[in-house]
């Protein structure tokens, strides 16, 4: 059987060409398209709103396999990647990461295993993160000039006080040992170890807790006293890092009784340049909210009012909400994907239309009128379970919300696994 297969380009095309070319005839396919889509952001556009790449994906009948260079030609976020992936395993199509330096291709094929799915998701899990930490560094130092404010008062987790560019006063830097602390951190948020696990590990290495890092930093010692007991060094606890993790100063935001100020066009007043970039503390928010393991959690940013209410028909898993810049609304999303697992058929819903169906379905079942907060659809045991809907949605997807693919369920025991 002859195997062919759409290239696909985006950046220094020569040496991409080449690897593409030994990839394919490594596997013994043919080339018979190229698509190259030069100077396009993989970061900001998905592979299926690409000018050249998109328009073979809509005919996947003339060919058999698509390589990449690399993984990161293809996809700079988790997200785009589980959709990849989903389409190639709808369309029985291959997928060919060449990946240059590594012994062996990286070959999806519609049998392919958990551990190559779990692989392409890991390589684009550190796409993204790349092309976070790029896109901070090419816009940090410009932020943290447009800082107005001054800093005084506790040094946030992440920083150091730093002479501000005015020449008066003090702002914050990103410092070295605690940013990179965070960054560990947030890496095995994303790799799946609950919060429990990380602060153990934490206290096992001896690694100060941010009170204790601080006091180092100034030449103080560490510990002291709490609840009546005196302790050498504090200890690392889910709640440490949660209150770290949950701070919008990882952004670079100054904090009023712990919510960023904002100036008076609306936009936060940066105390110096960000550890985590908008995108990475909202991902890193849904992420949090996402595994929270009871009721009694942190209603941070992150929480929306279907949290722990939404499920997916295919995986039974939670949903999370995904921003859906620039609009107010976004999606709710299977949170398999996002956390690394396999889900058959993550399904996905716009957030307005689907929160408007809960509350329509909530209050026909309860007569409670007034505005209703996720505590209530708790409280009313209310979970919805939505399905993955057809490719493309049609003309009724732009009115509202496909019905069919929505179970609402009222008053079932709260199962606190769910
Ligand atoms: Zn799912």
């Amino acid at each position: 059987m002859r195997l062919s297969n759409v290239t696909t380009v985006t950046t220094s095309p020569g040496r991409q060409r080449t690897a593409i070319q030994q990839g394919a005839a490594r596997l013994a396919l043919t080339v018979i398209a190229e698509a190259a889509d030069l100077g396009v952001s993989a970061r900001k556009t998905s592979p299926f709103e690409r000018p050249a790449l998109a328009p073979w994906l809509r005919k996947p009948d003339e060919y058999d396999a698509i390589v990449w260079s690399h993984v990161d030609r293809a996809v700079r976020s988790v997200n785009h990647m589980s959709e990849l992936l989903e389409w190639a395993e709808e369309q029985e199509k291959t997928l060919v990461f060449v990946m240059p330096g590594e012994e062996r291709p990286l070959v999806v094929t519609p049998l392919s295993d958990g551990r190559t799915i779990r692989r392409c998701m890991d390589l684009a899990y550190i796409a993204e993160q790349e092309a976070h930490a790029l896109s901070a560094r090419l816009t940090g130092a410009h932020e943290a000039l447009r800082a107005t404010g001054r800093y005084g008062g506790l040094v946030p987790f992440g920083y150091r006080k730093a002479p501000h560019p005015s020449g008066t006063g003090w702002c914050l830097a990103p410092d070295v040992e605690s940013a990179a602390l965070v960054r560990h951190i947030v890496d095995r948020v994303h790799q799946g170890d609950s919060l429990t696990a990380i602060a153990r590990d934490l206290n096992d290495r001896n690694t100060p807790v941010p009170r204790d890092h601080h006091a180092l930093l100034q030449g103080r010692s560490t510990g002291g006293v709490r609840h009546g007991h005196t302790f050498d060094r504090f200890r690392w606890t889910s709640g440490t890092l949660s209150k770290v993790l949950r701070s919008p100063s990882l952004m670079g935001h100054r904090l009023h009784r712990g919510r960023s100020v904002l100036d008076e066009d609306g936009r936060p007043v940066l105390i110096g340049a960000p550890v985590l970039s908008r995108s990475e503390f909202h991902t890193l928010q849904d992420l949090l909210t996402a595994r929270s393991p009871g009721p009694r959690r942190s209603r941070g940013a992150g929480s929306h009012l279907l949290t722990r209410v939404a499920h997916c028909g295919a995986c039974g898993g939670r949903m999370y909400f995904r921003p859906r810049k620039p609009y107010i609304y976004g999606d709710y999303v299977c949170a398999a994907p996002a956390n690394g697992l396999r889900c058959p058929a993550a399904a996905a819903m716009r957030s307005d239309w689907l929160e408007t169906y809960v509350i329509d379905g909530y209050r026909a079942a309860t007569g409670a009128g007034g505005p209703v907060s996720r505590a209530d659809l708790q409280a009313a045991g209310a979970r919805v379970t939505v399905t993955k809907g057809r490719c493309g949605g049609g003309v009724d997807g732009l009115s509202g919300p496909d019905t069919s693919r929505l179970t609402l369920a009222m008053g079932a025991p709260s199962d606190p696994a769910a």
